[in-house]
């Protein structure tokens, strides 16, 4: 079974074929500038066929989906002969709200429940719907999957994911704590699981997803119990751009202070703030090590924060779930950056953590970073969202 893995963005348009005999990687690939001119680069994984990396007028998602189809069949670029070798399409979706507690197959009426999802994700939901549209269109009854990042986290109980504010505006708006990056915090713990040979029922995980976005989540016996992102992915830890937790009176003060309007403060605390806004430097975790090597002083106080903040929260998880076993590290800063990984770390002293740092400065494999007479146990673990996609796939359509 062959499954095509689609990340629909409101300009691009992420694609991976995977192989389910072997889970591997038959090509993958990257529309961009979609509704702007139009850019594939297109990577095929097999058979010793050539990069494709050209301008490509995309008007809409559908030419941008029909271009990755005829690149994936074509005899130069090609890893399959025909579209008939699709069997299923798996959709990666921001917001299910709470309609959605798992991967659903496709039809209209999860169209109709989708679109109700929006005002959840303005941004995201749109462009992962079009995403899903322009597929139908070209790829006709190709079966297909939406996978959410929200669905993992609707196990937490409600005194996780309630905010203290007038219980109507859950009742009536759905305005509760629903959390991201689930897909992701799924795939690491039931690996860090397996990597531990325990039945995952029996574990207490924390998982860090640290990227560009990060959050961490709290996994009780293979269920969520609690995670760092919001109502929106905004809260939480501080992040590459994101401002993280913020006191809301701090966000009326500035309003006023400077005459500027919610969307001005909305995009200050998701496009400028974060590490690159304390920093002033980068976002980029390269960048401020290098930075705070040289001297830096804000650069070093971005890391610090962000070392603090991933503590103090895992911290308060072990509280919540009362003990844990493993703490797991994921995403670009979570799986490359050794001396973040060490510097937090450091703060888990009081849980029996001990670092092997030979293990900890290896890189792209999943690794326990601990001593092996470390009371728990801490691994990095590359994420693989689209793996998990094309799984739930394969489950619901195969
Ligand atoms: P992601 O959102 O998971 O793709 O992560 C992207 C982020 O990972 C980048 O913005 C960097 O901050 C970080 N990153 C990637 N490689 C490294 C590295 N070698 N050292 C430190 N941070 C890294």
């Amino acid at each position: 079974m062959k499954i095509l893995v689609i990340n629909a963005g409101s300009s691009s348009l992420k694609y991976q074929l995977i192989d389910m005999e072997t889970e591997s990687v038959l090509a993958k690939g990257l529309c961009e500038r979609i509704g702007i001119d139009g850019h594939l680069k297109h990577t095929p994984l097999i058979g010793g066929k050539p990069v494709f990396d050209e301008d490509l007028a995309m008007p809409t998602h559908s030419e941008a989906i029909a271009a990755v189809i005829d690149k994936l069949t074509s005899a130069e670029y090609g890893v399959v002969a025909s579209m008939k070798e699709i069997d299923a399409v798996g959709h990666r979706v921001v917001h299910g709200g709470e309609k959605f507690a798992s991967s659903v197959k496709i039809d209209d009426a999860v169209m109709a429940a989708l679109e109700e999802c929006i005002p959840f994700a303005p941004l995201h939901n749109p462009a992962n719907i079009t995403g899903i549209e322009a597929c139908r269109k070209v790829m006709g009854d190709v079966p297909m999957v939406a996978v959410f990042d929200t669905a993992f986290h609707q196990t937490m109980p409600g005194k996780a994911y309630m905010y203290a504010i007038p219980y109507e505006y859950y009742q009536n708006d759905g305005i509760r704590r629903y959390g991201f990056h689930g897909t992701s915090h799924r795939y690491v713990s039931a690996r860090c699981a397996e990597l531990m040979g325990k039945p995952i029922e029996e574990l207490k995980l924390i998982s860090c997803h640290m990227g560009n976005g990060s959050s961490i989540c709290a996994i009780d016996g293979g269920k969520c119990v609690d995670t760092s992102m919001g109502f929106t992915p905004l809260v939480g830890l501080p992040m590459g751009t994101r401002c993280g937790d913020l006191d809301s009176g701090v966000i009326q003060f500035i309003m006023n202070k400077y005459g500027i309007g919610i969307d001005e403060m909305l995009n200050i605390l998701n496009k400028k703030s974060g590490v690159l806004g304390v920093s002033g430097v980068s976002s980029d975790f390269r960048d401020l090590d290098a930075a705070a090597a040289e001297g830096n002083d804000r650069a070093q106080l971005a890391l610090d924060m962000f070392h603090y903040w991933v503590a103090k929260v895992a911290g308060s998880y072990v509280a919540a779930m009362n003990g844990v076993d493993a703490i797991i590290f994921t995403a670009g800063v979570g799986e490359n950056s050794k001396s973040s990984r060490a510097a937090i770390a450091e703060y888990f002293g009081y849980l029996g953590v001990t670092i092997d740092p030979e293990a900890n400065a290896k890189r792209g494999e999943d690794i326990m970073i601990s001593t092996p007479d470390s009371k728990v146990k801490v691994f990095v673990i590359p994420t693989n969202e689209e793996l998990v996609i094309a799984r739930d796939t394969k489950a619901i359509c195969g």
